[in-house]
């Protein structure tokens, strides 16, 4: 199994069986949210923060009019706490960078 497989199948455990095999799909991880607010800014629409600031995510499978702004959101993460799935695979942030 690829290092992006594992990644993947983590990913869906962690969400608990949510559909990422098909269409755009967005998940974040609440434990390793920075509070820093920037996904926030970059795509309102699809995130919000919780009563401590942790990331939540409002829309898992936004439109297609948001898909480049959550890109932009998992791209500029700093602690790469969203993840953005395209059929099935990782598009944003780039997966290889996971491996250095
Ligand atoms: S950009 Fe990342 S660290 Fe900042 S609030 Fe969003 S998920 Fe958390």
């Amino acid at each position: 199994m690829s290092p992006v497989d594992a990644q993947t199948r983590a990913v869906k455990t962690d969400i608990g069986g949510t559909d990422i095999e098909t269409g755009f799909r967005v998940v974040a991880d609440t434990h390793s949210c920075a509070v820093s607010s920037l996904c926030v800014y970059r795509a309102a629409a699809v995130f919000d923060q919780d009563d401590d600031g942790h990331v939540t995510v409002l829309d898992p499978s936004p439109p297609p009019a948001l898909h480049e702004d959550v890109r932009r959101a998992a791209r500029s993460c700093p602690t790469r706490s969203i993840r953005v799935f395209e059929n099935g695979v990782q598009t944003a942030p780039d997966p290889a960078a996971d491996n250095h």
